[in-house]
């Protein structure tokens, strides 16, 4: 379709800033940079009708790390690699907070829970050894005759990090044990149980769509079904072609394509990891409440009212998780099945009906690290969320801005 002068001079005028991907990534960075500078001409594009990478396609954790995790992370990239990590996504957390009411969003702080399982219950269920990840992804057993040696070593290097909330002058705990609590949840095989009340969960296209509102409010452009194929960058700006007939000029340029960036910027450490999820019908007598991770954030799962939400087990097939589909797959399909009536509903209880599955695409590479970096004169990057996007997505897009200076 040849596009009309009309269209030429108004939809695909040269802009400011042109964002390529609508997931949290490029609606925070559009929302951060309108609210500095209203004047900015802004226009976001997406090749969905949709958002359709992991932002409308995730578990909606409002999470910064479980126990597990964390301590693997530090053997990975180290203590203050961590750190600056863990703060990113806390920080993103309490800007979620300051700029949607909870009622906007479904955001209900409800805490989060880490599940162990002993050697005995291991040999069982875990799939990771016979399947070859990536560095980031190796995942191992927890020692769990470690788990109040980490408690208190990471509440120690976390909390004054966080800047977490104080009470008679001492920072509140984040991680409590609350393994007391096993049998009341209805467990089974779990032999130690972690509690970080400073977790929550909230309805991701819900969030999604309140920044489309607050940035289209404000002038942003959001032109769906638009995939960009190209860029070239000149003395000027940027010019980006799109499957429309119609390239657009740009003076800056940011690509936040999360886990397809490797599509325009060939060579960058990004890898598509797919994360399944299931949602069950309602189950009658569902013992918990809250976000609920196993197996270094493989496994998650939470209630939705009293719907199970279920995903993860990527673990059990890393070479074919890597992938830009978005189908669902028996094998994984299977495995957490198997994980719900072997370890989170109680013994003998009936299976209930899988109402809906899903599948996204996340963004990993050999490290947890965001990518925010400059790719071309006037082009840049932020992508490889890695797991934990709902949180770390409005500082990553503070960070970008402030590399792209006004
Ligand atoms: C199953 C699953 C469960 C998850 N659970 C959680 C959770 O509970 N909590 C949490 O914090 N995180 C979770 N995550 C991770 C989180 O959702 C992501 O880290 C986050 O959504 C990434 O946001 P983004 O904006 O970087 O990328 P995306 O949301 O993937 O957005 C990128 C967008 O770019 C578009 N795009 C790609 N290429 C082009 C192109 N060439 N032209 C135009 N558009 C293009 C895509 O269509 C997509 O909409 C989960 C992810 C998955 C898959």
């Amino acid at each position: 379709m040849a596009i009309s002068i009309w269209e030429q001079t108004t939809y695909f005028a040269p802009k400011d800033l042109v964002i390529v991907g609508c997931g949290f990534v490029g609606l925070w960075t559009a929302y951060e940079a309108i609210q500095k500078n209203p004047k900015l001409n802004i226009t976001i594009l997406e090749r969905g009708v949709l958002p359709s990478g992991a932002s409308t396609r995730n578990a909606g954790f409002s999470c910064f790390g479980s126990i597990s995790e964390l301590m693997y992370d530090i053997k990975l990239m180290g203590e203050a690699a961590m750190l600056e990590t863990v703060k990113m996504r806390y920080d993103g957390l309490q800007r979620i907070q300051k700029v949607f009411k909870a009622k906007e969003i479904d955001y209900n702080q409800w805490g989060g829970y880490e599940l162990f399982e002993g050697k005995k219950s291991n040999k069982n269920t875990k799939a990771s050894k016979t399947n070859k990840g990536a560095s980031s992804e190796l995942s191992e057993l927890y020692d769990i005759s470690k788990l109040e040696t980490d408690i208190a070593y990471l509440n120690k290097i976390l909390a004054p990090a966080l800047k977490t909330p104080k009470k008679n002058g001492k920072y509140l705990p984040i991680y409590t044990n609350a393994s007391k609590d096993i049998n009341k949840l209805g467990f089974q095989g779990i032999e130690a149980l972690a509690f970080n009340q400073m977790e929550g969960q909230l309805n991701s296209a819900k969030l999604v769509l309140a920044l489309q509102k607050a940035v289209q409010a404000k002038g942003v452009q959001i032109l769906f079904s638009t995939e960009v194929k190209k860029f070239k960058s000149h003395k000027k700006g940027v010019t980006i072609t799109t499957n429309l007939d119609a390239p657009i000029e740009a003076k800056q340029f940011l690509i936040c394509t999360n886990g397809f960036a490797k599509q325009i910027i060939p060579g960058l450490d990004v890898v598509p990891a797919r994360g399944q999820v299931f949602v069950t019908e309602p189950i009658k007598n569902l013992k918990f409440k809250g976000c609920f991770h196993f197996d270094e954030g493989y496994y998650y799962f939470r209630n939705l009212g009293n719907r199970l939400l279920l995903g993860g087990a990527r673990n059990a097939d890393f070479k074919n998780e890597k992938t830009y589909s978005l189908d669902t797959s028996g094998t994984i399909q299977k495995v957490l099945e198997d994980f719900m009536m072997q370890r989170i509903l109680p013994k003998g209880s009936r299976k209930p009906k899988i109402e809906l599955r899903w599948s996204g695409t996340m963004g990993i590479g050999s490290i947890k690290k965001p990518i925010i970096e400059q790719v071309q004169p006037n082009v840049y990057c932020a992508v490889r969320m890695s797991g934990m996007g709902v949180a770390i997505a409005p500082i990553v897009a503070q960070k970008a801005l402030k590399l792209m200076k006004g």
